[in-house]
């Protein structure tokens, strides 16, 4: 696929707006949904399946495809147990999401991780439907990315890779992405100061993203997507802001990982702003 099309603008671009004005702002034609609106809205476990449902087709109706998601955090999945993950799967993925991407457990919860792991491998057998996990900020040992990798790995799950957790830990983000190039199926794209998990847009913060820039190229290229994970709250920074941003960062980083003739294409695509 074109680089091009794995920038992936994602719901957290713009909290308390309707999810079909997101998907409509989006200058592409993918978007990814994220747990965080749902979350900021308090909305209860058992309606998430159908909170997630809503949103895809959502997007759909915006003429918008949702091939990633980030489901719902460890503290869900605590909760609703191995049914409710199953629930949560066979809703989105047949409505077309092919990447799943979801937190572990941290040891906080003892050694349940590893039950939780064995569902999610089950599932994407079942579902084919790829499991990414993410390194957090303070999960332990979630927060280093080589425990992370290595228990992944070991199970034949895929990698989320978090440029602003990497940063705040103390990583490099281009040595992480070169390392586990190979098993990373998805990139969160954001930026902080390396003291508190800030998630803003690229360039905002103290990443060095001159380094980190050709590894970013390199995982779209070899088919990672690239989600863009800058936050903004409408209710406290307009929506007007939060969509210029979105529209801003989709198109730098369309422009990072192809070069100027992916950039000018998104453009041609029509930059939509209303
Ligand atoms: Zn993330």
């Amino acid at each position: 696929m074109n680089p091009a099309l794995l920038v992936l603008p994602s719901t957290i671009n713009i909290i308390g707006a309707s999810y079909r004005e997101i998907a409509e702002t989006a200058p592409t034609s993918y978007i990814e949904v994220n747990y965080e609106n749902m979350y900021l809205s308090y909305k209860p476990y058992n309606k998430l399946a159908s909170e997630y449902e809503e949103a895809i087709r959502a997007a759909h109706a915006a003429g918008r495809r949702v091939p990633v998601i980030h489901a719902p955090y460890e503290s869900w999945l605590m909760h609703v147990g191995s049914n409710g993950i199953e629930e949560l799967a066979n809703t989105v993925t047949s409505l077309g999401v092919k990447v799943m991407v979801f937190h572990l457990p941290s040891t906080r919860y003892g050694d349940a991780w590893q039950d939780a792991i064995k569902t999610l491998s089950r599932l994407q057998d079942k579902y084919n439907v790829e499991v990414a996990v993410e390194n957090l900020v303070a999960a332990p040992p979630w927060s280093n990315p080589h425990r992370l990798a290595e228990t992944a790995n070991k199970h034949g799950i895929s990698l989320c890779i978090d440029t602003g957790h990497l940063h705040l830990n103390g990583y490099d983000t281009a040595e992480i992405i070169d390392k586990y190039l190979d098993m990373i199926r998805v990139l969160h794209v954001h930026d902080n100061h390396g003291t508190s998990d800030e998630h803003l847009i690229v360039g905002a913060g103290t990443i060095n993203w001159l380094r980190a820039a050709a590894s970013i190229r390199r995982a779209a290229e070899n088919g990672s997507w690239i989600v863009l994970e800058e936050k903004c709250i409408a209710r406290r920074e307009g929506i007007s802001a939060c969509k210029a941003r979105l529209i801003l960062q989709a198109a730098s980083m369309t422009g990072m990982v192809t070069g100027w003739n992916g950039y000018r294409k998104l453009l041609e695509g029509g930059i939509r702003t209303r």
